[in-house]
């Protein structure tokens, strides 16, 4: 099974703004990917700025100079062995920004606090991207670097950066919560839309959706109980229901890790099991056939294996443990038969008919 995340939510548009930036500046992961940017907008627009300053040559050689500041910064940030660093490390990107626009004050151009309102663009940066309270840490630095592009130790900078150190805090945090909480709401979304609720294993489109990442060598098993209609109509539909439930645990707790169940319809299951011969797939479900019985089972089950080759698809893999469940059921029920791609997806008879 190929490991790649199947996501059925859309991608949200930032995310897909940055998946457009080149190869080199993805690097590192969605933190540092994100510091580039800050690192980038606030650039262009110091630079798209500039000319309203009505700037002398050397302001322009200054502007020049923080702009070479920034692209060695964005080239140093690719050589910097990230995904090795904690992702609080991505704070060094507002940090050099912040830093940048001090320097860039101080150095002979006019600005006069034109740049301050940058600032909040970095506690935009930690509010969106990193955990919560980062935007705290990051005033012991972010004040005196503020007073110094509001225009030095003087009243109305220091009254300018009070304000504005409670500004980025309020927008640090409440960006913060808000993704925390948005985070939150996408994983229930994410795993209600794939969880079937009486089982709790997967429901169809999570099937449909593990089916693509299949490869050859993974086996796909059919699973149905026997006379369920039987047992609902004498125990009644909650009984049934109830059986349903215990079913879904045994696939729970009773499949390796890698191994997927997902209910298919009705008193129905399809198990995924990844670099799985079919013999192994068998034994996996005359195991699961024994902890069924040894619980107490209130009915018995059939299954039907099929294992996918270099010219099997998914699909057909499915079709063959389907009619290998058909042949089982056809054999007396409570049973496990296997089609082997090999000799045609012809039924087999398993082990547990020897
Ligand atoms: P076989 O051994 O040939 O599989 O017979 P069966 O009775 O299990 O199969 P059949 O397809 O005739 O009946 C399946 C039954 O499963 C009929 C349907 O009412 C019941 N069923 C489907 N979904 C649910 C459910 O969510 N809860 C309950 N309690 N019953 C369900
Ligand atoms: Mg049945
Ligand atoms: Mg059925």
């Amino acid at each position: 099974m190929r490991h790649r995340r199947e996501d059925l939510l859309p991608e949200p548009r930032w995310r897909r703004l940055l998946r457009r930036l080149p190869p080199g500046l993805r690097a590192g992961g969605r933190p540092v990917v994100a510091g580039r940017v800050l690192v980038l907008v606030t650039t262009l627009l110091v630079l798209l700025t500039t000319p309203l300053l009505v700037p002398t040559g050397r302001d322009l050689l200054v502007v020049a100079a923080s702009a070479a500041g920034a692209a060695a910064v964005l080239a140093g940030s690719l050589l910097v062995p990230w995904r090795r660093l904690p992702a609080a490390a991505a704070t060094a990107f507002p940090l050099l920004v912040m830093a940048g626009l001090a320097l860039l004050s101080r150095t002979g151009v006019h600005v006069d606090g034109a740049y301050a309102p940058l600032f909040v663009l970095c506690f935009v940066f930690t509010g969106l991207v990193l955990v919560p309270r980062t935007g705290w840490a990051l005033l012991p630095a972010a004040v005196p670097l503020h007073l110094v592009v509001a225009g030095g130790p003087s009243a109305p900078a220091a009254t300018r950066t009070v304000v504005a150190a409670c500004v980025w805090i309020v927008v640090s945090e409440v960006l913060a919560d808000l993704v925390r909480r948005q985070r939150a709401a996408t994983d229930v979304l994410r795993r209600d839309a794939r969880t079937d609720p009486l089982t709790t294993v997967g429901n169809r489109r999570d099937l449909e959706a593990r089916m693509r990442l299949l490869a050859p060598g993974d086996s796909v098993v059919v699973v149905d109980l026997d006379h369920f209609k039987q047992l609902n109509d004498s125990r009644g539909h909650a009984c049934g229901d109830e059986v349903l439930r215990d079913f879904g645990a045994l696939l729970a707790r009773g499949l390796r890790r890698g191994d997927h169940a997902a209910r298919f319809g009705g008193e129905e299951f399809v198990l995924l099991l990844p670099a799985t011969p079919t013999s192994a797939a068998v034994d996996v479900v005359e195991r699961l056939r024994e902890a069924w019985a040894a619980g107490g089972g209130a009915t018995t089950f059939s299954a039907g294996c099929a294992t996918l080759d270099e010219s099997t698809s998914a699909q057909q893999a499915l079709v063959a443990a389907d009619a290998a469940l058909y042949a089982a059921k056809d054999a007396g029920r409570d049973r496990t038969r296997s089609a082997a791609a090999a000799e045609g997806w012809g039924p087999r008879v398993g082990p547990s008919d020897a």
